[in-house]
């Protein structure tokens, strides 16, 4: 029996080396896998460093998946992407050639040590909110019950937002 295909929302991030070309690369490697089907590209968005900020700009970009991989194996899939274009783990928040996130799959929720979806952090970032706002304006966060747009409309109308 064919595995069920889920829906992937997956952020993309790099700040080292050609952040442009390497999410380039990154999308190359995950067009590259015939378990992974590429539905929709958002725009490229430069964006201030989070958290730590003595370090170059970060470029991120958000895509709609479609696969028959179960979280954990799309996580690993992820990761040994990662390792294949070089990342080191390094310092929390600093520098990365390529980061890449699973933001959300469908209404799922999942807290293992290993994994958390939605991704902990999404609803506080304004630039994840309006890449995702690009290709999932209707899209549900499974644990806050808003849809992507509202979460957007309701961080920028908090403080600023926090990018
Ligand atoms: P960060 O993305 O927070 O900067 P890393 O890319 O170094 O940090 O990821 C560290 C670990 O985060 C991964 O090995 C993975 O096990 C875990 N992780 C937890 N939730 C997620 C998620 N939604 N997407 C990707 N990794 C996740
Ligand atoms: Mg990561």
């Amino acid at each position: 029996m064919q595995a069920p295909k889920l829906i992937y929302y997956l952020l993309l991030g790099s700040n080292m080396n050609d952040p442009a070309g390497q999410l380039k690369l990154a999308l190359q490697h995950i067009a590259a896998l015939p378990e992974l089907q590429v539905l929709k590209i958002s725009s490229l968005q430069r964006t201030k460093p989070y958290g730590k900020t003595d370090q170059d700009d970060f470029f991120n970009q958000v895509l709609k998946l479609q696969s028959p991989l179960a979280p954990e194996d799309m996580l690993s899939t992820l990761l040994n992407i990662e390792k294949q274009m070089g990342r080191q783990r390094g310092q929390k928040w600093g520098p990365r050639i390529i980061d890449l996130d699973i933001l959300l799959i469908q209404d799922m929720m999942i807290e293992t040590e290993k994994l958390i979806v939605p991704h902990y952090d999404l609803h506080n970032r304004l630039f994840v909110l309006e890449l995702l706002t690009e290709i999932a304006p209707d899209a549900m966060h499974p644990k806050l019950n808003k849809t992507i747009s509202e979460l957007r409309q309701e961080l920028m109308s908090s403080a600023g937002g926090n990018t």
